[in-house]
C-alpha cells in the first residue's frame, strides 16, 4: 500500500543515527543510553497516540498514521525490533504488531445503498499515475480505491508523448496501456473493477479540451492518430487540435470507447465563462461525446456541465483527476469522502458499468451533494431513509427517521403541506437517527385534516441547477383519531 522504499530513503539519516546509537560500545556509554531511552520513549508515545486516535476516531487510517504520526519514529521502532541488542523491550514488538494490524484494517468506507432493480456501484472516472503526470503507481490507485470502498476506477493517464515519463525516464518498456495493466492485476486482489481508460488532451487556451475515453483497448493507437496531425496546419493551432481530437476520439470509439468531456470549466481554457463551443456540437453529432464530467476535484461542481448533462441526455460522471496520493486530496481526518460517480448497474461487472453508462443511469456524489436525474436519485434517497416507530395519537404523529448511508440528507419544508406543522429544516447526516413529529395547525387541538402530505425539498440532492429533489410522504390519519 505504501511505497516503503521512498519512506526509508527519506529517513536514511535518522535510521543511520539510530543504528549508530545501538551499535555496541555506545550502549555502555551513559549519553548513548539516555539518547536511546528518550528516542524509545518518543516512539512509544507516538504509537500510543496512534492507538488513542485509532480507537476514538474511525477516520484514523494507515494514511493518517504514516502521514501524521511521525514516520521517522515508526522506523525507529522498526529498527529497534530488528536489532538483536534490543531484545528486552518486547512490548515494542507487540505495540508495533498491534499498530500494524490496526493500520491494516479499513475503517473508512462510503456506504450507498442499492436501488430497486439495480446495484449502486461507486467509482472514480478520472485519475492519473506516474505513467503520465501523476505521482503514484497504478497499484496505489487500486489500494486507495479499496480503502475508499469503491467498486471501480478508470485509469485515465494522458496519452500524449510529452506525458510519457516512464518511457522517457526509465526506458521504453512501458506503453500507454501499462498503467491500466498494472492496476487491473492489483485489482484482482480486492475484486475492484478497473476500466481501461485514457485522457486525450488538446487545446492550451482554446478548446476542444480534455476527453476521457473509457473502455478502450489500446491507448497507443488513440494517441497515434491524434498526433498524426502534429505540425500539419502551420500556425493554425485550433485546426490542428480539433482535427487531433476528432480523429483520436474516433479511434477510441472504434475500439468501443465511452467518451466524456472533462472539466469544461477549467479556468485555463474557460477563464471567464463555461461555454459549449461549435466543436462540441460537432463531436456530439459525430457520437463522440457520451458523457460529461460535472465535478472535478481541482475545480468543484460545474453547474453548466450539470445542466448540459440533463438537457442533452449525457451520462453524468465525476472524477478526482487525482495526480497526487489520494490522502493529499481528500481530508480523511475530517471525515471527507472522495467525489464518486454512482452507477446504477444491473450487475457488478465492467459490462454492467458500461450498460448503465449507455443507459445514462449515473449520478454524482461530491462534497456531500448528489447530482442526478430524479428518476435515479429519488429511489436512492428512498433507499437511504428508513422510517420506523410510526405512532399516531389524536393530535400527533411521531416516528423515527434514520439515514442508513454515508450521504448527508438535508431537508427543507416544501409547499403543499401548509395544513400541518413539522420541522421546516431536517438534517440527517451519515447514520444519523432523529425523532420526527407532525401535528395539526394547532398542536393543542386534534387533527384539523385527515389526509395530508409531508413535503420536502432535499436541498443537497439536485436534479438540475437550482432544482432540488422533491419528496412527499402521504399521511392518512387512522379512523379512530378522526372526530
Ligand atoms: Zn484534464
Ligand atoms: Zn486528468
Amino acid at each position: 500500500m505504501l511505497n516503503v522504499d521512498s519512506l526509508l530513503l527519506g529517513n536514511t539519516l535518522l535510521y543511520g543515527r539510530l543504528l549508530e546509537v545501538l551499535a555496541g560500545p555506545h550502549l555502555a556509554d551513559g549519553a548513548g543510553l539516555l539518547e536511546l531511552a528518550l528516542e524509545f520513549l518518543e516512539c512509544a508515545l507516538d504509537v500510543l497516540a496512534f492507538f488513542y486516535l485509532y480507537y476514538n476516531h474511525s477516520f484514523i487510517t494507515p494514511f493518517f498514521f504514516f502521514e501524521r504520526a511521525k514516520v521517522n519514529n515508526f522506523f525507529y521502532i522498526c529498527s529497534l525490533c530488528n536489532t538483536k541488542i534490543m531484545k528486552r523491550p518486547i512490548f515494542i514488538t507487540l505495540l508495533l504488531a498491534a499498530s500494524l494490524s490496526a493500520a491494516a484494517t479499513v475503517p473508512h468506507r462510503s456506504r450507498v445503498p442499492d436501488i430497486p432493480g439495480y446495484k449502486t456501484l461507486k467509482g472514480d472516472f478520472h485519475m492519473h499515475t506516474n505513467f503520465s503526470d501523476g505521482n503514484v503507481w497504478p497499484v496505489t490507485r487500486v489500494d486507495e480505491a479499496h480503502f475508499d470502498g469503491l467498486d471501480f476506477i478508470s485509469i485515465t493517464d494522458h496519452v500524449e508523448t510529452h506525458h510519457q515519463h516512464m518511457v522517457k525516464d526509465f526506458g521504453a518498456k512501458a506503453d500507454r496501456n501499462s498503467s491500466y495493466e498494472m492496476a487491473a492485476k492489483q485489482a484482482k486482489k480486492y475484486g475492484i473493477l478497473v476500466i481501461h481508460g485514457a485522457e486525450l488532451t488538446r487545446g492550451g487556451r482554446t478548446f476542444p479540451g480534455h476527453f476521457n475515453t473509457h473502455f478502450i483497448t489500446d491507448g497507443d493507437a488513440v494517441n497515434q492518430v491524434a498526433e498524426a496531425h502534429n505540425g500539419k496546419y502551420g500556425d493554425d493551432e485550433v485546426r490542428q487540435e480539433e482535427a487531433a481530437i476528432i480523429d483520436g476520439l474516433t479511434e477510441a470509439k472504434r475500439q468501443g470507447a465511452f467518451i466524456t468531456w472533462n472539466h469544461p470549466d477549467w479556468e485555463q481554457q474557460a477563464p471567464n465563462e463555461t461555454k459549449w463551443w461549435p466543436i462540441h456540437t460537432e463531436l456530439l453529432n459525430k457520437g463522440l461525446i457520451d458523457g460529461i464530467e460535472i465535478y472535478n476535484s481541482f475545480i468543484g461542481i460545474d453547474p453548466e456541465a450539470f445542466h448540459w448533462a440533463i438537457e442533452k441526455d449525457l451520462a453524468i460522471t465525476t472524477g478526482t483527476d487525482a495526480h497526487k496520493p489520494m490522502f493529499q486530496w481528500v481530508d480523511y481526518e475530517k471525515g471527507e469522502y472522495r467525489p464518486m460517480t454512482l452507477v446504477f448497474a444491473k450487475e457488478r461487472s465492467l459490462d454492467g458499468i458500461r450498460e448503465a453508462l449507455d443507459g445514462r443511469r449515473t449520478a454524482a456524489l461530491a462534497d456531500g451533494c448528489v447530482y442526478g436525474k430524479a428518476e435515479w436519485i429519488k429511489p436512492l434517497l428512498d433507499a437511504c431513509i428508513e422510517i420506523t416507530n410510526v405512532k399516531f395519537t389524536e393530535k400527533k404523529l411521531t416516528c423515527t427517521v434514520r439515514n442508513n448511508s454515508t450521504i448527508p440528507i438535508h431537508l427543507a419544508k416544501a409547499p403543499g403541506s401548509e395544513m400541518v406543522v413539522y420541522a421546516r429544516q431536517v438534517h440527517l447526516n451519515e447514520d444519523e437517527e432523529i425523532s420526527f413529529s407532525v401535528n395539526g395547525i394547532d398542536s393543542r387541538k386534534p387533527w384539523n385534516t385527515y389526509e395530508f402530505d409531508v413535503n420536502f425539498y432535499v436541498t443537497n440532492w439536485l436534479t438540475d441547477v437550482d432544482a432540488p429533489l422533491q419528496i412527499s410522504y402521504h399521511v392518512s390519519v387512522p379512523a379512530k383519531y378522526r372526530k
